[in-house]
């Protein structure tokens, strides 16, 4: 597995930009809102992707790791 990157929504983001990521799935009440359980991941530049709930398992990881890895000590 590559650990500079996570899939997000079929894009490959790189594991520095992103800000935070949602514990719980998406809710706006809009009509018509496709991202309706999904998690919000926030990356830099005021943009955000919506991920799956196993992509979002997976960015956890990737980034625990890729802290750990860079000696950056354990994340969240
Ligand atoms: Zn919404």
């Amino acid at each position: 597995m590559d650990s500079t990157f996570c899939l997000i929504d079929d894009k490959h983001v790189l594991l520095h930009r992103i800000l935070w990521i949602s514990e719980l799935p998406h809710f706006c009440g809009k009509d018509g809102c496709v991202f309706e359980g999904r998690y919000e991941v926030r990356l830099d530049q005021h943009e955000s992707l919506f991920a799956s709930r196993d992509e979002r398992d997976d960015c956890l990881k990737s980034l625990r790791k890729w802290r750990s890895d860079s000696g950056r000590g354990d994340w969240a």
